[in-house]
């Protein structure tokens, strides 16, 4: 097999932050997604329904003529009310919730033992508006998803109509849980689905695979793969989505003593994960998990956006740079997973199916 054509494929977990790096890095996205779900964590965070739709018009403007639907999320607060969710419902696919202080920007995160948690989860709820999670506690590093486990089981018995996604995965244990709730669902990066620690610091250090969660163990990691490529069960593979985490800083931020978390792998994404799916004759999980999954879970539907993509050998940039205006300091330079390194595959070329899109909604509706 030489050539493979995706359908609308999703990624369901983006960081895109804002001002130059966002026009910098939101056409690698555009250009090979159909859609992808927006993370609210930025530079102020967005946890207001006009400051998520002034960000939705930034993100359309820097995909320029690109088919691609941004959809929205709000930063989890516990502050915000029902009538002020129920006023926004339409244009939030779902709330992203951060324990504070465990990753980029989550100073605004929440105590998870904070009651007024529940309370929002309560909203949410009523309102259909599935939780988006970062799950991590501030415990040992290794160990910090794995605590993070009672908070999704307790969640997830509480709220039996909340949809849960555990972002994502790293864990056999996060596998598990979601093996164990019907209302859990889960994303899975390409860096924690192909890569272990071993990658980021068993012989050298890889600043630009440091990440939050860590890269875990072989074991983790194959738990993974069996998840997504439907061995554990067709019920499980059918809960797993691609979440890429694609997760830009700036070279010079990655490339130092303390050094920023977050791995771009926007340009790479699909080319990195298909050899796993090939490889195994898993054409239909594939599809599934890069886009039919998340259309089912959060009820969405998106332009028929087809990815063609070429079994023909690419060295991946060994860094992406631009100027992006007319002065010194905008000019960003980011490094990408797989940076000056050979992948198998290649995105060909796009296209949007001119038969389907007269039957498809051009607007999402919510999940319910
Ligand atoms: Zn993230």
């Amino acid at each position: 097999m030489d050539r493979i054509v995706l359908d609308s494929p999703l990624d369901m977990h983006v960081h895109f932050r804002t001002g130059n790096m966002l026009k910098f890095v939101v056409p690698y996205t555009a250009c090979n997604f159909a859609g992808a779900m927006v993370m609210p964590n930025t530079d102020p965070i967005i946890d207001n329904h006009y400051a998520l739709c002034r960000y939705r018009e930034e993100i359309k403007a820097a995909c320029k003529d690109a088919f691609f639907e941004p959809y929205m999320t709000l930063y989890f607060q516990t502050s915000y009310t029902r009538q002020m969710l129920e006023e926004c419902r339409q244009d939030v696919l779902a709330i992203k919730l951060y324990p504070r202080g465990i990753t980029t920007n989550s100073g605004h995160g929440v105590l998870i033992s904070d009651p007024e948690v529940e309370t929002v989860l309560g909203y949410m709820t009523e309102l259909g508006i599935p939780l988006s999670v970062h799950g991590e506690t501030d415990g040992y590093v290794m160990r910090r998803e794995r605590e993070f486990m009672r908070t999704y089981e307790r969640w997830a018995v509480k709220y039996p109509k909340l949809k849960i996604i555990m972002e994502h995965i790293s864990t056999a244990e996060a596998v598990n849980v979601l093996g164990t709730y019907p209302n859990v669902f889960a994303t899975v990066t390409p860096h924690h689905l192909l890569m272990t620690t071993d990658d980021l610091c068993g012989d050298m250090l890889r600043p630009h695979l440091f990440c939050k969660p860590l890269l875990k163990s072989p074991e983790d990691r194959a738990a993974l793969q069996a998840l997504v490529l439907g061995e554990l069960s067709d019920e499980l593979q059918r809960k797993v989505m691609l979440g890429t985490d694609s997760a830009p800083h700036a070279k010079n931020k990655k490339e130092c003593d303390c050094g920023c978390a977050g791995v771009f792998n926007a340009p790479y994404a699909l080319p990195s994960i298909v050899p796993l799916f090939v490889e195994k004759d898993k054409l239909p999980e594939l599809q599934r998990f890069v886009s039919d999954n998340a259309k089912a879970i959060y009820g969405i539907d998106t332009l028929p956006k087809m990815v063609e993509l070429h079994r023909e050998s690419q060295r991946a940039n060994a860094f992406l740079g631009h100027l992006v205006g007319p002065k010194d300091d905008s000019y960003v330079c980011v490094v990408p997973m797989y940076a000056d390194q050979i992948l198998r595959w290649r995105v060909r070329k796009t296209w949007v199916d001119p038969v389907r899109t007269k039957v498809v909604l051009p607007k999402s509706p919510l999940a319910k």
